[in-house]
């Protein structure tokens, strides 16, 4: 395995034995599987959150390297890093919120997302400054209550459109707010589809061309269970290895790993406690590491006497409080834990004592949360290593 050194960390970053090592080929891997289940449907990645948490750029590079035809993202300065990498593929802008920003939407050739009049009429200003069409996707709420045009209010937002032919709709996006749960909540997907289809009708008799428009949908569950699938999809999670539904999760290779190392250890009496609040208190005597690697770095303080890391590829709990910048983790029975050994606590492990891994939906139970906190707070701080076999 070749590791290319990280683009985004400081060299005083890149020194500390804590990182994330993300795998390129599996997130190429994550794609054909992604493109396998689209079918006809263009594959759009959702690169927000710094590619959850994997770094955007990179990410973004791998993937239109592989094939992938277009981006999205959450912000116009989530778009405005992946063009700075020099990211050519067309970048969404899914949020819309960018505080009237359409001057630089125009020149950093990025598609907005509108559901409003204002925005209409502040993308088609900056047309006419341009002197040239702008294009935007428009949102539709079909049951999020999130963003996008109230169904009761297309009508009168296809007047705004007709009012301002500057602006060009290409696409027609609604989001699910159900895709991932349990199959029982699976009618309510069915209802925001059938209103999606409403919508795309109701557009087109109101005078917006609908012909030749791009209509998309789909996260990651949806297109994993093959519903919503229109003319696009906009799959995140599934990309890096996370399946959000039970039947896909083999198909995937989770992306990113984060290691850290044992910086200290020591052997505690029975009743000494461990860390702030002496939360742990060892019923035996005890042997116990550091690891430089604590909340601020994204390892969730709800893993404290709760979550479990990979030493020598056995599995090691995580004694007391997880700390700002360090944990501690019972290796009493991990045979011949030593300074210096690594420590994974996302990802695989195999070593002299076996083999594991620690998912990021492990990690999530325990934490209280779901796997695209756990990828998205691994912080700033953790610098980043891009692994190619
Ligand atoms: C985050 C997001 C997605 C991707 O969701 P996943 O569940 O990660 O696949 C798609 N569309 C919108 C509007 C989003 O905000």
């Amino acid at each position: 395995m070749r590791v290319l050194k990280p683009r985004r960390a400081a060299p005083a970053d890149a020194v500390r034995s804590t990182r994330a090592e993300v795998n390129l080929a599996a997130l190429r891997h994550n794609l054909r599987v992604v493109l396998r289940h689209a079918g006809k449907a263009r594959v759009w990645p959702v690169l927000k959150a710094d590619g959850y948490g994997h770094g955007a750029p990179a990410v973004a590079r791998t993937l239109e390297r592989a094939g992938a035809e277009g981006f999205c993202v959450a912000l116009l300065e989530e778009a405005i890093e992946l063009r700075d990498a020099g990211i050519r593929a067309p970048i969404l802008v899914m949020g819309g919120y960018d505080g009237g920003a359409y001057e630089e939407i125009a020149t950093r050739d990025v598609v907005p997302v509108i559901y409003d009049a204002a925005q209409i009429e502040g993308l088609a200003r900056a047309a006419r400054a341009m002197g040239r069409p702008a294009v935007a996707h428009l949102k539709v709420d079909t049951g999020m209550a999130r963003l996008g045009v109230r169904m009761r209010d297309l009508e009168s937002l296809a007047a705004e459109l007709a009012a301002h032919p500057e602006v060009r709709v290409t696409g027609l996006m609604t989001h699910l707010a159900c895709a991932d749960a349990d199959p029982s909540s699976h009618d309510f997907t069915a209802e925001q589809v059938a209103r999606f289809e409403e919508a795309t009708a109701r557009l087109r008799r109101a005078g917006v061309p609908c012909d030749g428009i791009v209509r998309h949908a789909a996260n990651s569950a949806a297109l994993l269970r093959g519903e919503a699938v229109f003319d696009a999809v906009r799959p995140g999670i599934a990309l890096f290895g996370v399946s959000p539904i039970a039947s896909a999760g083999g198909e995937l290779r989770a992306a990113m790993r984060v290691r850290s190392e044992i910086v200290d250890l020591r052997t505690i009496d029975e009743g000494d406690s461990v860390g702030y609040g002496a939360l742990f208190r060892a019923k035996r005597s005890t042997r116990v590491a550091t690891i430089p690697m604590g909340y601020a770095d994204g390892l969730s303080r709800q893993l404290s006497n709760r979550g479990h890391v990979l030493v020598r590829g056995q599995r090691a709990p995580i004694v007391g409080a997880v700390s700002m910048d360090m944990s501690m983790i019972d290796v009493t029975d991990v045979a011949g834990a030593a300074l210096g050994d690594e420590v994974v606590v996302l990802g695989g492990q195999e070593g002299p004592l076996g083999k594991g891994a620690i998912t990021a939906d492990e990690v999530a139970a325990h934490a209280g949360t779901i796997a695209w906190e756990v990828l998205t707070s691994i912080s700033r701080r953790v610098p980043r290593f891009y692994r190619e076999p």
